[in-house]
């Protein structure tokens, strides 16, 4: 048997011990992320990676240990950010000075081209593709303002990952793999007046450079049903979950029957006009996950009616994936 190498980081921090335990305490709660405390450490298990904090009178020393080389630098990332905002500084024995910011991979798009009336899809090519369509379904596109050349970021000497601001902010919305072979990968944008995103797309040449960060946000949940409901900004999700569900699925899809595209001939895929009377058209079981996805409100909706109906918070996801105001909401 093959047993991955550890990628690791280390540091020291030379004042403030009792803070940087109080702050991963909180961290651990607030994230609900599994925390063991002993006379000598204390481990947060977070994202596949172990972060410990060990005593080293006057201060303590800093490990962050994983199989992925990626979380272990997005746990530096965020667990110096989160040090520091209580005045907590850690000194990292080496930092990657320059790298680009952990997860960005720059690609090439290949093509933007409208599928149906309602979706532009767009096709990606980089040697890092394969890796976005392992373990979530998620990723963060990253869009220069027009007419800007690109600023990526980066990591500091801190450790932290650097964002461009000001002028050379980027664009971060968040959309799903819906296919991926050999070094390319493809995703679908839903067409919706004031998007940047649907801008960039309907100007874009091949050859651009574009950058994608993750993957992140979750994979299809494991259940013995699985029922979902979601809108247009779902869809994709809701594709891919169709093709990766172990048990049995259906889903519910607030769209025009045009954008369904094949799975309008889907026997398991029901289109509806409001995801709140399908939602409370279903009887949830103790084998069945719910997984609802759309406007935040509707989400927030969702939410508290599943909790109404006596449903653990563990037997359903309802993930805000827009909002009126900007941005997805998650
Ligand atoms: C986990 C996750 C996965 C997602 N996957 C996809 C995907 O595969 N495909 C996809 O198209 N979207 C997807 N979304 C939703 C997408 O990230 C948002 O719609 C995002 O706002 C798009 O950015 P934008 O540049 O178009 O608009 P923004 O700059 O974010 O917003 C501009 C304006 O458009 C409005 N707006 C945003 N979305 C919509 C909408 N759907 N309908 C009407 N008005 C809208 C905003 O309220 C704002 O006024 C996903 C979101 C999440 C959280």
């Amino acid at each position: 048997m093959s047993i991955s190498p550890l990628a690791g980081a280390s540091g020291r921090i030379e004042t403030g011990a009792g803070a940087a335990a109080a702050v991963i305490r909180a961290r651990a709660a607030e994230w609900d992320a599994p925390l063991v405390e002993d006379d000598t450490r204390l481990t947060l298990h977070l994202w596949g990676c172990e972060l410990r904090l060990i005593p080293d009178n006057p201060g303590a020393r800093v490990e962050i240990t994983g199989a992925e080389r990626r979380l272990v630098l997005t746990l530096q990332d965020s667990a110096t950010q989160m040090l520091a905002d209580e005045g907590v500084t850690v000194a990292w024995d080496s930092v990657a000075v320059g790298a680009l910011a952990p997860g960005l991979a720059l690609m090439r798009v290949v093509s933007a081209r409208p599928v149906t009336p309602g979706y532009v899809r767009v096709r990606l090519t980089g040697p890092e593709a394969a890796r976005f369509a392992l373990g979530s379904l998620h990723f963060r596109l990253l869009l220069p303002p027009k007419g800007r050349a690109p600023v990526w970021p980066r990591i500091a000497e801190s450790g932290r990952a650097v964002w461009p601001a000001g002028d050379d902010a980027l664009h971060r919305p968040v959309y799903t793999v819906t296919d991926q072979q050999d070094d390319w990968l493809e995703f679908d944008i839903f067409r919706h007046e004031g998007s940047p995103t649907c801008d960039w797309a309907d100007r874009v040449e091949p050859g651009a450079e574009v950058g994608i960060i993750g993957p992140g946000g979750g994979w299809c949940p494991d259940a013995h049903r699985l029922d979902c409901f979601g809108d247009e900004t779902a869809l994709p999700a809701i594709a891919r979950m169709l093709g990766l569900a172990q048990g049995s699925v259906r889903a519910w899809v607030r769209a025009s029957a045009d954008d369904l595209g094949p799975l309008a001939l889907d026997p398991r895929v029901t289109r509806c006009d409001d995801l709140l009377d399908a939602l409370g058209a279903i009887e949830p079981d103790e084998d069945c996950h719910v997984w609802f996805a759309a406007r935040d409100d509707l989400a927030r909706a969702a939410r508290r009616r599943l909790l109404d109906r006596g449903l653990p918070k563990t037997a359903f996801t309802a993930a805000a994936y827009w909002s009126r105001s900007a941005g997805p909401a998650g």
